[in-house]
């Protein structure tokens, strides 16, 4: 694995009119639970039903109802703290953060304030080609969701939807241990392919699963951390690079003017690419936690850890790893094709038993390039695996040329079919026969005698008729065949 680096940190720095300044951020994650049912209820999680349909008495706040710990949500959790090789605790307390809203009809949250199920663990996140940074977890905790207040569909009045109150969310929460936007942004990246190897969330940003409220403070190099501002439910990756870069501009303005930054909460508003004052620390709620009187402490058992880790699927960290190992190719390869798990899984079976750097290349550079140019994911690849290591194979057994794959590659990208059958049937193979490459060189020579002249005086005009003899032959004629027989002929 790539080690820690230590990049200099004025690669980062950010200059003011008075001097340099380095950017601290921590960043608080929720991340919904992927389970069937609520935290605390029988409810669906199903997103997109009806205002109110998936509501129980106990998300509902009836009096007189319990919540009931769904234990798969637990499971979860644990499992997401073994991906970030965090410490399991094994007894962990719901506390109850009371505070008034009306998409919160308990009258408040039940979260883990003070003994998480999760606590220290690390990420290693990717900064490109064999860069990168060790981002420590302070604690993962479980906590339920709020539902949604709507305020566009009335003139005159506001509705609750209460379909999402008490689903699972995971606050995944950072040390301040981030330099820069570009790296609040890998690590976002890092935790979401972290969190959909593992399954415990979708990490979908569109529809709010994955949300991130942003830490940042200013200071000067080898000073002491600065007072921060916490920007709220930041809900695109994009957006939080755009937050930090505009909140830390807001932030070394008042401090050059000899002002002092207010810890607050503020708001990122991406139209108008500022951040706004939602409200300060001094009006800041005393929430009056406490244990819930309902739940009895969690307690989970070593063995249930134990196994719940011998379980896990190949992490991204170790499948990186493994490619670079076993298939030779770069960091930064392995990296890319390792973002999705789905996306890794293709590229071994089209690299498994054929020249996997040639795999790669056009499993990145093809067909990423072009599912990503069309907004498809990996799951509606127009071609299979099978398909694009057929075209491999091809290239590989020199039946066709590098070029003439490219035009393969869009027949199958749009009319399916088998590769080799398709070159048959299409006249693609590669002409190696050096009798049929003489009468096209022959050709173009007797077209061109004043280039032929000029190609004597000056060898490195050959290149044209190079371009002249593969265009006449369709891109079909084996390009070192026509370069021997070329410089035979016009004597070069
Ligand atoms: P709180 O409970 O008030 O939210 P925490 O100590 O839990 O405070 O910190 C919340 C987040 O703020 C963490 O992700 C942490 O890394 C980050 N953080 C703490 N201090 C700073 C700082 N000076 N600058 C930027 N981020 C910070
Ligand atoms: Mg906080």
């Amino acid at each position: 694995m790539n080690a820690p680096s230590k990049t200099p940190a004025s690669s980062k720095l950010i200059a003011g009119a008075t001097g340099d300044w380095e950017l601290v951020i921590g960043l608080e994650i929720h991340a919904q639970v992927t389970s069937e049912a609520k935290l605390f209820s029988g409810s669906s999680t199903a997103f997109g039903a009806s205002p109110n349909s998936h509501v129980s008495l106990v998300d509902a706040a009836m009096p007189g109802m319990l919540p009931v710990l769904n234990h798969e949500c637990v499971r979860q959790a644990i499992r997401t703290g073994l991906g970030v090789n965090a410490r399991i605790n094994l007894q962990s307390t719901f506390d109850r953060k009371n505070y008034f809203y009306p998409d919160l009809p308990q009258g408040y949250q039940i979260s883990q304030f003070k003994s998480p199920i999760v606590g220290e663990g690390e990420v290693v996140v990717d900064l490109g080609e064999g860069e990168s940074v060790t981002v420590g977890i302070e604690r993962i905790h479980l906590e339920q969701d709020a539902g949604k207040s709507i305020h566009d569909q009335d003139p005159k009045s506001s509705f609750v939807d209460l379909n999402r109150s008490g689903v699972a969310l995971m606050e995944i929460v950072s040390k301040p241990d981030l330099r820069s936007s570009d790296e609040a942004k890998a690590y976002v990246q890092k935790l979401r392919t972290i969190l959909r190897y593992i399954g415990s969330c979708d990490g979908d940003m569109e529809k709010g699963n994955l949300r991130a409220d942003v830490n940042v403070s200013v200071r000067r190099p080898g000073d002491p951390f600065g007072t921060r501002c916490e920007i709220k439910n930041v809900n695109s990756i994009r957006f939080i690079g755009q937050a930090i870069e505009v909140e830390a501009r807001r932030q070394i303005e008042i401090l050059e003017d000899g002002g002092s930054i207010d810890q607050e909460t503020r708001l990122f508003d991406p139209g108008k690419g500022e951040t706004r004052a939602m409200r300060s620390k001094e009006e800041a709620h005393d929430y009056r936690y406490f244990p819930d009187p309902d739940l009895l402490p969690l307690v989970v058992e070593q063995a249930e850890v134990d196994a719940l880790k011998a379980a896990l699927p190949e992490l991204p960290d170790e499948k990186k790893a493994r490619f670079i190992r076993d298939y030779g190719v770069t960091a930064y390869d392995a990296m890319v094709l390792t973002l999705e798990r789905e996306s890794a899984d293709f590229f071994e079976a089209v690299a498994k038993g054929r020249d996997a750097k040639l795999a790669a290349n056009w499993v990145i550079n093809e067909l990423f390039g072009r599912l990503n140019k069309q907004g498809v994911g990996i799951e509606d690849s127009p071609l299979s695996a099978d398909q694009l290591g057929g075209l491999v194979d091809l290239v590989t057994e020199g039946v066709i040329s590098g070029k003439i794959a490219k035009d393969l590659f869009e027949i199958l990208w749009s009319e399916g079919g088998d590769p080799r059958a398709l070159v048959e049937s299409r006249g693609l193979r590669q002409v190696t026969d050096t009798g049929a490459i003489e009468k096209v060189v022959d050709e173009v020579i007797a077209a061109n005698p004043d280039k032929v002249e000029q190609a004597r005086a000056k060898p490195t005009l050959i290149g044209w008729f190079v371009g002249q003899v593969m265009k006449a032959s369709g891109g079909k004629a084996n390009p070192q065949a026509v370069n021997d027989i070329l410089k035979a002929k016009l004597g070069i």
